[in-house]
């Protein structure tokens, strides 16, 4: 599947090919602080089609617990998160962050990684009451109760 995407301030953009069959959640401790999130959400490239079309993300390189060293790129302007690579650099096959790509309500995660350290509330987010949009605070900065 051709797909395509970038950073918010738009600085960023690429294009790949991807298996949406590759697309998986990742619950571990390091994504949801990369991510500022509970979770992050990743698809792998074929290999050989990942193409920068614009800009030129910053590198941090991220030594795992196993001593595993990735490289973690992000916009130097607005800080979406692009895709990670190997230490080296070499872009045959990345994986890109899911939230930045434009067709992501295509890729359906087929698989979650590191569920024991899931927040504990992800199993209730069906239940927890929703908005359309995002609700007015009042004068005071405070949620008002719709
Ligand atoms: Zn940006
Ligand atoms: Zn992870």
């Amino acid at each position: 599947m051709k797909i395509d995407g970038g950073c918010h301030c738009g600085s960023i953009r690429y294009e790949a090919e991807v298996d949406p069959a590759t697309v998986v959640v990742c619950h571990c401790t390091d994504c949801q602080t990369f991510s500022g999130s509970a979770f992050r959400t990743v698809v792998q490239t074929r290999p050989g089609t990942f193409a920068l079309t614009a800009g030129t993300p910053k590198v941090y390189v991220k030594t795992a617990e196993s001593g595993n060293r990735r490289q973690q790129t992000f916009c130097p302007t607005c800080g979406t998160p692009i895709y990670s690579a190997p230490a080296s650099g070499d872009t045959k096959v990345v994986v890109l962050r899911v939230g930045a790509i434009r067709q992501r309500a295509e890729l359906i995660p087929r698989d979650q990684f590191w569920f024991r350290s899931s927040q504990p509330w992800l199993p209730n987010l069906s239940t927890i009451k929703k908005q359309e949009k995002q609700p007015a605070y009042d004068e005071r900065g405070v949620l008002r109760d719709p």
